[in-house]
């Protein structure tokens, strides 16, 4: 084990500071997901600098709302602001992890929790996302939870987040600081496929501090739906999960919202299927064709293949719970 300091942050700027030249450097907030990875040693930081008390802690109302990074995914999923303009998101929170957990995980360090392939935790296993060029035993081992889009020959983990799945498909902004200043990065470009840098989950710089996340007004997310199947129904990551949002004039898709959980390296925003949707009748046969083109590039490993029926029978009936209006699907 390497010795690390602990150090308190005062203000975002002396956090954002106290990293500055320091790329081993790690911020700790709830640490729900760090935590386990410094017991096995996967993380061996030079020094944790805890942010937990730093102001922020609010969600604040602007043309959407404005989540601050360090507000608990309890707290988001309860806010009656959440629950009403943006259910899909209050619902994929209360699928994930567990009340205990949900009440100290947060908006910040849910973005930034790492993959749970087994080979990752099991040091024993090579993995290029621990060891770049050491290898990944998933490509040809037990690997019917790992991802079917978006996967390289050098990893094929997904990521785990229910909660980013729906900020994905809400066109979420995140709002980072640096001693550079801030900066602002769509949601759908923050995580990264694994390519050929698999040890990088997403494209934040060494010392930037995630701040803020911001959901943009969205009319019609009040009908998004958020489907998540899994191997049992509490306490387990999603072996597919879909976002969904529709907005309907008549019997017409005027616009809608999908994206994947469960699929790839990053939440999974299936465009070509959004574009195919908008205009044409809501019905089973429109949803079928969606669900046919989200998925026509999958690609199954050994033990996932299941995944890709999964993933279409789900995207058409998120789709179809949206276009009645929403709810519990
Ligand atoms: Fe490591 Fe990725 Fe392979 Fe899993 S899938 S063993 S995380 S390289």
């Amino acid at each position: 084990m390497n010795n690390f300091t602990y150090t308190r942050a005062t203000s975002v700027k002396d956090a954002v500071q106290k990293s500055t030249g320091d790329r081993n450097a790690m911020f700790i907030a709830g640490g729900t997901n760090l935590v386990d990875r410094l017991k096995v040693f996967l993380d061996e930081p030079s020094q944790l600098i805890d942010i937990s008390r730093l102001e922020m802690n609010r969600i604040e109302k602007t043309s959407g709302l404005r989540l601050g990074a360090l507000v608990s995914n309890t707290a988001v999923a309860d806010h009656p602001d959440v629950r009403r303009d943006y259910p899909i998101l209050a619902r994929a929170i209360l699928a994930g992890a567990s009340q205990q957990i949900r009440n100290m995980a947060t908006v910040g360090g849910n973005l930034l929790q790492r993959t749970r392939c087994p080979y990752y935790y099991d040091t024993a296993f090579a993995c290029n996302k621990r060891q770049p060029g050491s290898g990944c035993p998933a490509l040809t081992g037990v690997n019917r939870i790992h991802a079917i889009l978006g996967a390289s020959d050098q990893c094929v983990a997904v990521h785990p987040s229910d909660m980013c799945v729906a900020l994905a498909a809400l066109d979420a902004v995140v709002e980072v600081s640096s001693p550079k200043g801030k900066r602002q990065i769509l949601f759908t470009d923050f995580h990264r496929l694994p390519g050929n840098t698999p040890q990088r989950d997403s494209n934040l710089e060494p010392g930037e501090l995630i701040t803020a996340v911001i959901l943009p007004p969205v009319n019609f997310a009040k009908s998004g739906v958020y489907l998540k199947l899994r191997d049992r129904t509490s306490y387990a990551f999603a072996l597919i999960s879909v976002a969904a949002a529709v907005d309907l004039t008549g019997e017409q898709i005027k616009d809608v919202r999908l994206a994947m959980g469960g699929v790839a390296h990053k939440p999974w925003r299936p465009t070509e299927a959004e574009k195919f949707l908008i205009g044409k009748k809501a019905d089973a046969t429109t949803f079928q064709q969606a669900a046919e083109i989200a998925l026509q590039q999958a690609k199954p490993l050994e033990h996932n293949s299941f995944k890709v029926e999964l993933a279409k029978r789900a995207i058409r009936r998120a789709l179809t719970v949206s276009a009645k209006g929403g709810g519990v699907v």
